[in-house]
């Protein structure tokens, strides 16, 4: 059983205007529990809305989302909200972290904004993340004061809060040295291998994306399989 599948997945931006253009075509697309896949393509290809597509912030103009075997688009705006939130994290090129913050409360964060989660067990989990992630000695520190890649590390330790079944990554190492994107993606690889957790990283670098259980790429809106 897989934890995504897309059938035939259209998407046009500017829908009903003159300027209405579809960027993705027909997208089939599956991803086992586990696998970590590398999605490449040019810049403007349709990696961003594709991922926006899979990670529910946006819906497709036709076709079929299916996460866990349930079909999304059957799927009201708080049940999409409600799936978002517990089946998958996010992680970005711009950290995009609270910079006045400190790292163990960037990563209560998502915990913070579910009622569902106990509260007494919300410092003791940013902990076990932060150490997770090699932080555990910078739980008090400023994420402004922090490198560009214990940053990213922090934002994958927050991607993880909700124990999500899929993290989607976008160039989560586009401006990091290469022995910081090095140590990020392995991160990621090894939260991958311990707890089943998919990945969708999107790069540019190959040499990361061959370490990847597979490689697709997006090229002008359809998928070229490798
Ligand atoms: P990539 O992530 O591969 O760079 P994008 O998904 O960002 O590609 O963009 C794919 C195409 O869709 C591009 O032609 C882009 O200009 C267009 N596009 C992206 N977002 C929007 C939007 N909100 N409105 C209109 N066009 C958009
Ligand atoms: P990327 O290549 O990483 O996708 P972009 O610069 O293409 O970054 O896009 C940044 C943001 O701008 C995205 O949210 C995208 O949806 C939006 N965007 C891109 N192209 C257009 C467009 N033609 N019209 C409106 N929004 C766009």
């Amino acid at each position: 059983d897989e934890i995504l599948k897309l059938e035939r997945v259209c998407k046009s931006y500017n829908v009903g205007l003159p300027t209405e253009t579809e960027v993705l075509h027909d997208i089939d697309l599956e991803l086992d529990h586990g696998e970590f896949l590398a999605l490449m393509g040019p810049s403007g290809s349709g990696k961003s809305t594709l991922l926006n597509i899979v990670g529910l912030l946006d819906r497709p103009t036709s076709g079929r989302l299916l996460i866990k075997g349930r079909d999304t688009g059957l799927l009201g705006d708080n049940e999409i909200t409600h799936l978002r939130g517990h089946t998958i994290g996010f992680v970005f090129q711009y950290h995009l972290l609270i910079s006045a913050f400190t790292a163990r409360e960037n990563i209560m964060m998502p915990m913070l904004a579910d009622r569902g989660f106990p509260s007494a067990e919300i410092a003791a989990r940013a902990d076990h993340l932060l150490a997770e992630v090699g932080l555990e000695r910078f739980g008090n520190n400023l994420a402004n004061n922090m490198s560009g890649g214990q940053q990213q590390r922090v934002a994958v330790a927050r991607a993880l809060a909700m124990n999500p079944d899929l993290v989607l990554a976008d160039e989560p190492t586009g401006n990091l040295d290469t022995k910081s994107a090095d140590a990020v993606f392995e991160l990621m690889r090894r939260v991958n291998r311990q707890s089943g957790t998919s990945f969708l990283l999107v790069t540019h670098n190959l040499d990361l994306a061959r370490r990847c259980d597979r490689i697709i790429e997006v090229v002008d809106g359809r998928i070229a399989q490798h």
